[in-house]
C-alpha cells in the first residue's frame, strides 16, 4: 500500500505542470516565494540601518561632480564593503563638456568654497549663506565679488520684463528658471548675478510652504556663468514689497565657486550568483543632490544599501540560497551616470534581466503628502517584472492594512524608531522622471521596477531633511525590493511557471480594464470612424501587451521546452480573451460612415541607427537641441516611447496605436512629424 502510494504520488507529481520538488509544497503567502525566505527577508530587513545612511548622506552636497558627491560615494562603498559585497568600487567618467556617452555630452564639475549674500543698505543682514545652508548658491555659479542696487524684473524671462530698466551691473531678483533668466539678464543685457526665487517641481501644495529654498542650477556647460543666489518665496516677496515702495536695496554677493573639468563617479558592487551564464538583476538610485536630499535621494541610495546589506547576509548565513544570478548594485549620478554607465558596459546592460530603481521611498506621508508608487514599466516593453513587484508590493502594503485594522502579526513591518501608520501606496502604471528612463530606452530595454514616492512638498528644496522620513516605510520598500529582486535572482524553471500563471491572471484584469476604457472612449463623444478604430486599438493593444509580457518570462528560463510549452498555452488564452473583446466592441460600439483620410508617410517603416545609443534627453542634456538647435515641442513620454518603438518592424501607423492604446489619444501626423526630426538628426531613417 505504502509503496504504490508513493508512486502514484510520483506519477501525480509528474503530470502537474510544475515539475516541482519541495519547491511547491512548503507554505507560502505569495506564489513566488516560500514563506521561511520571505519571513527571512521581513525579519533582517532594517528600517533604522537604513535611516542612519539617510542620515549620514544628508549632511552632502551631492552635486554630480562635485567633492560632496566624492564624498558620498566613499561612504557608500564603505558600507558595501563592510556588508561583505564582492568587486566594491568607484568607476570614474571623464566629465569635462566634451567626452561624450553615447547621445550624451558630458558637462562640467563644480566645487564651491563659500558664498554670501548680505543687505549692506539700507539694512545689514544677511540673506543667503551657502556656509550654513548649501541650495543657497545655485550649482555652477562662479567667483565674484560685487556690491550693486537690486532690481525686480519679475519672472526675468521676456522683453517686457526688462523694458525701460538699466540692469547692466545691476543684481536682478527673478522667479524664472535660473539658467534662461541668466542668458537673458547677464548674458544679454549686462547684469552682474541673480537673485533667484525659481519654483519648479509643481505639486498641488506649491506656493504653500513659503520657507522652501529651492535647489536650481545655472547651464552646467556654460563656464562663463555669473552667479545666481536661491531665496525663499517669503524672501522675495518682502524684496519686492520694500521695492515697489521705492526703496534701494543694496547687496553684496561674494562667491568663491568655480565650474571645472571632473568626472562623474559611480559606485559598483555585486552580490555573485551561482550561473554566470543566466544574466543579473541590477539595482539602481541616484546618489546625487542638494544637502540634505533626504527623501530625495538619500533615501533610495539607502534601500538599496540595506538590500545589499540584507541579502548578503541571508546567503553568508545560508537563509537564502545562493541565487543563480549576479545582483549588481550602482549608485551614479542621476540619469547622467546611468547613461554614462551603460554606454561604457554593453555587455553589462545585454546580460542584466530585470532592474529595480529606487528614486524617493522614505518620505513620511503625514509631513510630505508622498504616496509611494510601485510603478510599471512603458507600454514599449510590456514585462512580467511588474507582476513579481506587485506581488510583494501588495504583500507588503496588505500587511500594513492588516496591522492598521487591529489585526498585529509581522507583516506589520514597523521599524522601532518610525511611524506605526499604514502604507500610503499604490501599483500605479508608468511615469518618468529618474535613472529608469535611461535604462528601459529603446537601446537598452532593460524592464524596470520603479519605486518612487510623489508627490513631495519638499522635494528639491533646504526642507527636504531627513525628519521627514519614515524608517518603517524604509523597512516596507527595503522588503519589496530585496523580495523582488531576489526572486528574479533565483527563477529557474518552476519559478518561471509560477510568475507565468500570475501574470496570465493578473493580465485577465488589465484586458477587462481596456475594455473597460474602451467602451468609454467609443461611447464618450462625437461618433467618428476613429473613435471607433481607437476603442478597437485599445483591447487589441492590451492584448499585445499582455502576449509580450508573458514571453518576457522566457528571460528566467531560456530555452526550456516545459516554460515554452507552458507560455504559448497561456499566449492563446490571452488571444482568445482579445478576441472576444473585440467583438464586444465591434458588436455594441456604433460604427460611422465616414473614412478617415491618413497623410503620406504612416506606412513608412523607421529604423533607428545603430551607432545612436541612449536616449534623447540625459539630464541636462538634449540631444535634439545640440543637433538641430531647438528640441521638438510635444509630449516628452510620447516622444520617449515613439523612439523606443522603432524596431525596424513596426511601421508608423502601428507605433501610433501601440502609444494610442496605451497613453490615450494620439494623431498620427505628430508621431510621424516626431520620427521626421528623429530623422533629421541622424537618429532613425524612414524606409
Ligand atoms: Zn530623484
Amino acid at each position: 500500500m505504502r509503496r504504490f502510494a508513493v508512486a502514484s504520488l510520483v506519477l501525480l507529481i509528474s503530470l502537474l505542470p510544475f515539475s516541482t520538488t519541495a519547491y511547491a509544497q512548503e507554505p507560502r503567502s505569495t506564489t513566488l516565494l516560500t514563506d521561511v525566505h520571505l519571513d527571512a527577508i521581513v525579519a533582517e530587513a532594517s528600517g533604522s540601518l537604513a535611516k542612519d545612511t539617510v542620515i549620514a548622506l544628508s549632511t552632502m552636497h551631492r552635486v554630480q561632480g562635485a567633492s560632496g558627491f566624492h564624498d558620498a560615494t566613499e561612504y557608500v562603498a564603505a558600507r558595501a564593503r563592510e556588508y561583505g559585497l564582492s568587486d566594491v568600487a568607484v568607476e570614474r567618467f571623464p566629465a569635462d563638456g566634451t567626452t561624450t556617452y553615447g547621445t550624451f555630452r558630458s558637462y562640467y564639475g563644480w566645487e564651491a568654497e563659500s558664498g554670501v549674500l548680505t543687505e549692506v543698505s539700507p539694512r545689514s543682514s544677511t540673506i543667503a549663506d551657502y556656509a550654513t545652508m548649501r541650495v543657497a548658491l545655485a550649482d555652477y555659479s562662479n567667483e565674484a565679488d560685487v556690491t550693486a542696487d537690486l532690481i525686480d524684473v519679475g519672472q526675468g524671462l521676456s522683453e517686457k520684463d526688462f523694458a525701460g530698466r538699466q540692469i547692466t551691473g545691476k543684481l536682478v531678483l527673478a522667479g524664472g528658471n535660473v539658467a534662461s533668466v541668466h542668458r537673458e539678464a547677464v548674458e544679454k543685457r549686462g547684469a552682474a548675478g541673480i537673485v533667484s526665487f525659481q519654483q519648479n517641481q509643481t505639486t498641488g501644495w506649491s506656493g504653500d510652504y513659503l520657507d522652501n529654498v529651492r535647489w536650481c542650477h545655472l547651464s552646467p556647460y556654460n563656464l562663463k556663468n555669473a552667479f545666481a543666489f536661491m531665496v525663499s518665496l517669503r524672501q522675495a516677496r518682502e524684496m519686492q514689497g520694500r521695492l515697489a515702495a521705492g526703496e534701494t536695496i543694496r547687496l553684496r554677493a561674494a562667491v568663491r565657486a568655480r565650474m571645472r573639468p571632473s568626472h562623474f563617479e559611480v559606485v559598483t558592487a555585486v552580490i555573485p550568483g551561482t550561473d554566470p551564464a543566466a544574466g543579473e538583476i541590477l539595482y539602481t538610485c541616484h546618489l546625487c543632490h542638494q544637502k540634505p536630499g533626504a527623501n530625495d535621494n538619500a533615501s533610495g541610495s539607502a534601500t538599496i544599501l540595506e538590500d545589499a546589506r540584507i541579502l548578503a547576509r541571508l546567503i553568508r548565513d545560508g537563509k537564502l540560497p545562493r541565487p543563480r544570478r549576479t545582483m549588481r548594485f550602482l549608485w551614479p549620478p542621476e540619469i547622467a551616470g546611468t547613461a554614462c554607465y551603460l554606454a561604457r558596459h554593453p555587455e553589462i546592460a545585454a546580460r542584466t534581466k530585470a532592474a529595480i530603481h529606487m528614486d524617493m521611498v522614505g518620505g513620511d506621508f503625514e509631513k510630505t503628502k508622498a504616496v509611494f508608487h510601485v510603478t510599471r514599466t512603458p507600454a514599449s516593453l510590456p514585462s512580467a517584472v511588474n507582476d513579481v513587484a506587485a506581488v510583494f508590493g501588495e504583500y507588503v502594503i496588505g500587511g500594513s492594512a492588516a496591522f492598521a485594522a487591529g489585526e498585529g502579526g509581522t507583516r506589520a513591518m514597523l521599524s522601532a524608531e518610525g511611524s506605526k501608520s499604514q502604507f500610503v501606496a499604490e501599483i500605479a502604471p508608468h511615469s518618468m522622471g529618474s535613472d529608469h528612463d535611461v535604462l528601459q530606452e529603446g537601446s537598452y530595454r532593460i524592464p524596470t521596477v520603479y519605486l518612487n514616492d510623489w508627490p513631495d512638498v519638499f522635494i528639491h528644496t533646504n526642507n527636504d531633511t531627513p525628519s521627514n522620513i519614515d524608517p518603517t516605510k524604509l523597512r516596507r520598500v527595503a522588503v519589496i525590493g530585496a523580495a523582488t529582486g531576489y526572486f528574479l535572482a533565483s527563477a529557474g524553471r518552476d519559478e518561471a511557471q509560477a510568475l507565468a500563471l500570475e501574470v496570465y491572471a493578473r493580465g485577465a484584469m488589465r484586458q477587462g480594464d481596456a475594455l473597460r476604457r474602451a467602451i468609454a472612449f467609443g461611447t464618450g463623444g462625437p461618433v467618428t470612424l476613429e473613435r471607433f478604430e481607437d476603442a478597437r486599438n485599445i483591447v487589441e493593444q492590451a492584448g499585445r501587451a499582455e502576449r509580450e509580457a508573458l514571453m518576457s518570462v522566457r528571460a528566467l528560463a531560456y530555452d526550456d521546452g516545459v516554460v515554452t510549452r507552458m507560455l504559448a498555452t497561456l499566449a492563446a488564452g490571452v488571444e482568445a480573451r482579445t478576441r472576444a473583446d473585440v467583438d464586444v466592441v465591434q458588436r455594441y460600439v456604433p460604427i460611422p460612415a465616414a473614412q478617415k483620410i491618413e497623410p503620406a508617410g504612416v506606412s513608412l517603416v523607421p529604423k533607428r541607427s545603430p551607432s545612436v545609443v541612449g536616449p534623447m534627453s540625459v539630464y541636462y542634456y538634449d540631444y535634439l537641441e545640440d543637433k538641430l538647435g531647438a528640441s521638438p515641442p510635444g509630449d516628452g513620454r510620447i516622444q520617449y516611447e515613439t523612439l523606443n518603438l522603432v524596431d525596424g518592424k513596426r511601421s508608423v501607423r502601428e507605433i501610433r496605436n501601440i502609444l494610442a492604446g496605451a497613453y490615450g489619444s494620439v494623431e498620427v501626423e505628430s508621431v510621424l512629424e516626431y520620427l521626421r526630426v528623429l530623422e533629421k538628426a541622424g537618429v532613425v531613417k524612414l524606409e
